[in-house]
């Protein structure tokens, strides 16, 4: 008889492993809280390394119908529009790093990886929360909120930053409020005069705050997303629909490609942003976890979906590598885990950064400012994010079988 895997959470993360997981002939259920699949209404910046996976389960050009490609990265200052550094992305991205940059609307990935994952043969159950699991000598349980148990063969736990399965594991511990919230809206394009926002990635840094915006749909939408250290936040949820004139008054003064973009925003959402420091575990016996349910980030990289994008092909890889379940995950852990804490631990400092934090980052920022006058600055930021973009998971992979 196959072995019968779980996965709990049909998120970017949990559905990509389900999908992984199922191409390399396991037979994968997935359970989801939610009584219908859906992201919430914006972008995600899917960079190379991401895209690298997505090309081995089969769905990169798919996904790059729906996407848009931008041509670089630049980060600016909020009010002179001073450029700090230009990143090539676009054509440059898929020569050096073998993979495309995109932007994608994040319902349209999900949609994407959720119609392979049927073609694939997953089984996706809505409506039904995982509440732990409970190892009895060789035997795995998994528990259901509403009463009910399952016997498994593996687990796993994509079940985002609130993870039950984590708390299983490791404990109840709350997430930590990082002290900034995001508003996140989506305008069409056709609202603002053709040209107005570039077709980068476009960062605009200052005292406190920094706004990201880029387009989506081949260009039809645009994508902002606006961070503001808010250290007084008080409320229980993490999102809910955000004040605009709030949100304008926040960012008055700023660029104009800051402002009249959101002059023409007429709805946005506004999320606490929470994070944790680096787990030193995310497997026990059975049962393992992936993405946001181990390494929630700050999205000052735009590395978490990425990052549960390459959970999702290594733990496959080495599970269908090594027929003894405990070897395999702690192989899984011991390939993803320093990964991810680089990139947890510097999405940290990134804030300090981009909200010009310190006298130090003052002073890292004028040296950028003073390097880009030279035309250095572009390579000293390429360079920090080569390290991120230039790994290739399923290349490094099958070096090591
Ligand atoms: C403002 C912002 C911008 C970002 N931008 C980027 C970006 O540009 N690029 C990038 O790579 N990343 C970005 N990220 C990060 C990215 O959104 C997350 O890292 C990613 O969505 C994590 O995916 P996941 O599948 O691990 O978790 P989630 O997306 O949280 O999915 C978890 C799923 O599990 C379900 N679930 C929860 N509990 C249970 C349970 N008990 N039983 C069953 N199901 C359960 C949930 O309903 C959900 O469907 C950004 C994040 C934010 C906040």
């Amino acid at each position: 008889m196959s072995k019968k895997y779980v996965v709990a959470g049909a998120g970017i993360g949990g559905l990509c492993a389900a999908l992984a997981l199922t191409k390399r002939g396991f037979e994968v259920a997935v359970y989801e809280q939610s009584t219908q699949l859906g992201e919430v209404g914006a972008g995600l910046q899917l960079s190379s390394n991401a895209i690298h996976v997505l090309q081995a389960l089969g769905i990169a050009e798919q996904v790059k119908a729906k996407a848009f490609c931008p041509e670089s990265a630049v980060m600016r200052h909020y009010q002179t529009g001073k450029t700090y550094f230009t990143v090539p992305l676009g054509d440059t991205a898929t020569q050096k790093y073998g993979a495309d940059y995109l932007h994608i609307h994040r319902a349209d990935l999900l949609t994407v990886i959720h119609e392979a994952c049927e073609v694939a043969g997953v089984s996706i159950h809505l409506g039904q929360a995982i509440q732990g699991y409970q190892h009895k000598s060789q035997n795995l349980t998994i528990e259901f909120e509403n009463g009910e148990c399952l016997e498994a063969d593996l687990l796993i736990g994509a079940d985002g930053i609130k993870s039950k399965v984590q708390a299983c594991m490791l404990g109840q511990t709350a997430a930590e409020f990082t002290g900034q919230v995001a508003w996140r809206g989506v305008v069409a394009a056709s609202k603002l005069p053709k040209g107005f926002i570039k077709p980068n990635a476009n960062l605009w840094v200052g005292p406190g705050k920094h706004f990201v915006s880029y387009y989506l749909r081949g260009g039809d939408l645009i994508n902002f997303v606006a961070v503001q250290e808010r250290r007084d936040w008080q409320k229980e949820s993490w999102n809910e629909p955000g004040d605009i004139s709030q949100l304008r008054e926040t960012f008055e003064g700023w660029h104009p490609a800051v402002t009249e973009l959101l002059a023409a925003t007429e709805f946005c959402f506004l999320w606490a942003l929470f994070d944790r420091q680096p787990l030193n575990q995310w497997t026990d016996n059975k049962v393992a976890l992936l993405g946001d349910a181990c390494h929630p980030m700050l999205p000052f990289l735009a590395q978490g979906a990425a990052m549960a994008i390459e959970d999702s092909y290594a733990l496959a890889h080495c599970l269908a590598s090594d027929s003894h379940t405990q070897t395999a995950l702690q192989t899984y852990q011991n390939i993803r885990l320093p990964r991810t804490r680089k990139i947890q631990l510097n999405a940290r400092r990134n804030a300090a950064l981009y909200h010009m934090g310190s006298p130090i980052e003052q002073a890292k920022l004028a040296v950028l400012s003073g390097l880009s006058h030279l035309g250095l600055s572009d390579t000293v930021a390429a360079k920090k994010l080569d390290s991120i973009y230039a790994y290739n998971i399923v290349e490094q992979l099958n070096r090591l079988t």
